[in-house]
């Protein structure tokens, strides 16, 4: 049975992304830089858009993409 060639063995959403396509990649919103990314999601350090990180691959849509979370990102009031 071979229904699983193609997939690397033990991961299923750790995925690391490569450091040189992570200083490639841009927001699409803001054209700012990314956090180092967690398993899960890119985060913009510019505008605090977070892209979702789905079976390895960021999904740099806008429209993909979630505000900052209150308590998660350093809010300029409270
Ligand atoms: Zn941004």
């Amino acid at each position: 049975m071979t229904e699983d060639a193609g997939r690397q063995p033990g991961s299923e959403n750790g995925v690391a992304l490569a450091p040189e396509l992570l200083e490639i990649l841009r927001c699409p919103a803001c054209l700012g830089e990314f956090a180092p990314p967690t398993p899960a999601e890119l985060v913009c350090t510019s505008c605090g858009l977070r892209y979702p990180i789905r079976n390895g691959v960021p999904i740099l849509l806008v429209d993909e993409a979630q505000p900052p979370q209150d308590g998660d990102v350093t809010a300029p009031r409270a």
